[in-house]
C-alpha cells in the first residue's frame, strides 16, 4: 500500500485505554472519518491501489461498512455487506466463531455474490482474525474469490495474520 496512507491513519487516530473493557486499548478511527480532506485522500488512495484488481468490496459490520461503501462507489463496483448474526433477511449463510470471551456470528446473503467475482475484504482493525476468517469463508462459499484483505490497523501480537494463511493482507498500520 502507498506509504502516504499510513501517515493519514496515524495522524487521525485516537487510542482509548480500557474501552470497551479493562485491558483493551481501543483504536478509534472516528478522527479520520471526521477529517474530510484526510478521509477523501485516504479513500482515493485506496481506490487507485486496487483499481482493476477487484470486482467488489466486502465491508465487515460495522466500521468496515464505512470504508467499503465510499471505496466501492469511487471504483464504480458493488459493495457486499457481511453482517453480524440476525441482521440480514434470508436466505443467509452464517458462520459462528470464537471470540476471546464468548462467541460471535457473521452472515452473508449469498445471492449478492457473483460466481468468480474478485473481492476485497475491508475492516478497521485486524485483531485475532476471527471476524475476517469467518467473513472470507462466507464469501468463498458464496462463489467469490477473495483476492486481498485490507485493514487500517493490524494488531500483530494477536496473531490475526496466522488465521488467514496464504491470504494477501494489506495493513495500513501494523502494531507489533
Ligand atoms: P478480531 O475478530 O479479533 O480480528 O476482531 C476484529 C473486530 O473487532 C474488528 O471488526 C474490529 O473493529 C474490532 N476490534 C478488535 N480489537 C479492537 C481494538 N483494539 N480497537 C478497535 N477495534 C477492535
Amino acid at each position: 500500500l502507498p506509504t502516504e496512507l499510513t501517515g493519514l491513519v496515524l495522524d487521525n487516530l485516537r487510542e482509548v485505554p480500557d474501552f470497551p473493557e479493562p485491558g483493551v486499548l481501543f483504536r478509534d478511527i472516528t478522527p479520520l472519518l471526521a477529517n474530510g480532506e484526510a478521509f477523501s485522500t485516504f479513500i482515493t488512495g485506496l481506490a487507485e491501489h486496487y483499481r482493476g484488481h477487484i470486482d467488489a468490496v466486502a465491508g465487515l459490520e460495522s466500521r468496515g461498512f464505512i470504508l467499503a461503501a465510499p471505496l466501492a462507489y469511487t471504483l464504480g463496483i458493488g459493495m457486499l455487506t457481511v453482517r453480524k448474526g440476525g441482521k440480514l433477511p434470508g436466505p443467509v449463510l452464517g458462520v459462528d466463531y470464537d471470540l476471546e470471551y464468548g462467541s460471535a456470528r457473521m452472515e452473508l446473503r449469498p445471492e449478492t455474490v457473483q460466481e468468480g467475482q474478485r473481492v476485497l475484504v475491508i475492516d478497521d482493525v485486524l485483531a485475532t482474525g476471527g471476524t475476517a476468517a469467518a467473513s472470507i469463508d462466507l464469501l468463498e462459499r458464496s462463489g467469490a474469490q477473495v483476492v486481498a484483505v485490507c485493514m487500517l490497523l493490524e494488531l500483530a501480537g494477536l496473531g490475526g495474520r496466522e488465521q488467514l494463511p496464504g491470504r494477501q493482507v494489506d495493513s495500513v498500520v501494523v502494531y507489533p
